[in-house]
């Protein structure tokens, strides 16, 4: 008899109970699953590695298109899948279950446990009380009770980690669900922030990415006004971190000492994530978010005055409800000159409970998507010549796992650059084989409006072995992986199991 056969009473008291965390949503939705999972694990559940966990946890968010949608045909499928395993549980959390409340659990009333965004903390005492009481428990609190991050946490990649500095946020855009779910901006004590980023650092972070729905407002809380811009810079003086990234500044916010931070803090990667939304000044006023066209491009003027190699991505959204054909060519010109690199562009679709979904004139589907596929083509344009530029240029690449589909078929390894564009780079044949989170120095040979290629110069690949490789070989090391390389020659090691890659 095998223990998948035995009673599943007994099966629960012989292995620890496993979970699975899908997430729906934005970095933030990814960073909270972390911190979903460590409180799993510190409370005894181990990850499932087999796609049968005992515990599905979805985390949802309310902001993308669909998301209501794509949640209730994950739970229908769960539930075909709850009835074949016995003691399984299903818990959802995150925007949507803010949103909602208890209407998960009349849509879906198979799910066990229904839990907000500010409670994350509860969900395995939620998750004991459902299976003791057997009913489900639904606990949505308005407020934050513990800031998310002092909450254990299991971390993605061992060579960089995200770290919240706030939440909430006191904007109100017109098209944005975030504040009535997130509530108001709640900043973090600076030396708790600190603390944290030290810890990731000696667990072998060599990376980290301040995360905050509005980052540049850092401080209002607390009433410092410049705190942001002495955040990045105290952060600049940890030992070991080598590079910094945060995501996203309000342009509406964004002073000029936190350009000078950027620029004075030579771990601060030369990398701006800057959301336009709109040119035009009248979408922008009717999406309620207080900058213009204006003095958004004089901010990327000033940015690059000073970091002249940052590469700046941004938001856009098209299809606001009123825009014009006038309105529209207002963000292709805006757009025509600042010179993304990259930039995330999405029609605008109805969100309900947002002040958008109510106003009149909202845009045929027809007219959003011609507008959206001529913004594409521009941007694809731009992306490509910006890019371009590149070709030749010397490279420092962090190599990360799972970047880059065609990996496994060629000799080509993935990371990202300094200034966070993906790169797929070539392992000349014979040459030692990088781990995630060393740093390899290569030379651009071809650009995309995506990715870059890169080689190294020579026959061999100049490789720096850093912290967060050791860190990434100590990770393989404990969770009994095969170690894909030696450490030194970068051959494959064989265990007598089937590797993924062709020997080298
Ligand atoms: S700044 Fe606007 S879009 Fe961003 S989270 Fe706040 S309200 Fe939403």
């Amino acid at each position: 008899m095998t223990l998948l056969e035995v009673d599943p009473a007994l099966r629960e008291e012989s292995a620890p109970r496993t979970y699975e965390v899908r997430t729906f949503g934005c970095q933030m939705n990814v960073h909270d699953s972390e911190r979903l999972s460590g409180s799993l694990e510190a409370a005894g559940y181990v990850r499932s590695t087999d796609g049968d966990a005992d515990i599905v946890v979805i985390n949802t968010c309310a902001v993308r298109e669909n998301a209501d949608n794509k949640l209730y045909g994950t739970l229908g499928h769960l539930a075909d899948a709850k009835r074949h395993h016995a003691g399984m549980q299903i818990a959802v959390g995150g925007c949507l279950a803010q949103k909602d409340k208890n209407v998960i659990l009349e849509k879906a009333p198979w799910v066990d446990v229904v839990f907000g965004t500010h409670n994350m903390g509860s969900l395995p005492t939620l998750l004991e009380r459902a299976r003791h009481n057997g009913e489900a428990q639904l606990e949505i609190l308005e407020s934050l009770e513990v800031f998310p991050s002092t909450l254990p946490s299991r971390r993605e990649s061992t060579h960089s980690g995200w770290v919240s500095i706030s939440v909430g946020c006191n904007n109100t855009c017109t098209f944005c669900i975030v504040p009535s779910l997130r509530g108001k901006e709640k900043d973090r004590r600076p030396g708790d922030i600190l603390a944290e980023i030290e810890a990731l650092v000696a667990d072998g972070a060599i990376e980290v990415t301040l995360l905050g729905q509005n980052v540049n407002s850092y401080g209002v809380e607390f009433g410092d006004r410049l705190a942001f811009g002495k955040l990045l810079r105290a952060a600049g003086q940890i030992e070991g971190l080598e590079r910094i990234r945060f995501t996203s500044p309000h342009p509406a916010a964004f002073t000029d000492d936190v350009i000078d931070a950027m620029a004075e803090t030579p771990s601060v990667m030369p990398q701006l994530h800057m959301p336009l939304q709109s040119g035009s000044d009248r979408m922008l006023k009717a999406m309620r978010r207080s900058y213009r066209s204006e003095r958004f491009l004089g901010i990327l003027d000033r940015v690059r005055e000073r970091i002249p190699h940052a590469a700046i991505s941004t938001d856009i959204i098209v299809g606001f409800p009123g825009e014009t054909e006038e309105d529209f060519a207002d963000t292709l010109r805006v757009v025509e000159q600042a010179r993304f690199a990259s930039a995330f562009t999405f029609q605008y679709s109805i969100r309900p409970g947002t002040p958008a979904a109510t106003m009149p004139d909202q845009l045929p589907k027809a007219v959003v998507q011609e507008r959206y596929e001529r913004l594409i083509a521009l941007q694809e344009r731009i992306s490509g010549e910006e890019a371009q530029k590149l070709v030749g240029s010397p490279i420092e690449v962090l190599v990360a796992t799972g970047e880059g589909r065609r990996d496994e078929e060629t000799r080509r390894m993935s990371g990202r650059a300094e200034d966070n564009r993906l790169v797929h780079f070539d392992v000349p044949e014979g040459s030692a084989v990088p781990r995630p989170g060393d740093v390899v120095s290569v030379v651009v040979t071809r650009a995309t409006p995506h990715f870059l290629i890169a080689a190294p110069e020579g026959a061999a690949l100049p490789i720096r072995r850093t912290r967060a490789g050791d860190a990434w070989d100590r990770a393989e090391a404990e969770s009994c992986a095969v170690p894909t390389h030696a450490p030194t020659t970068g051959r494959a090691v064989h265990l007598g199991l089937p590797g993924l890659r062709p020997p080298v």
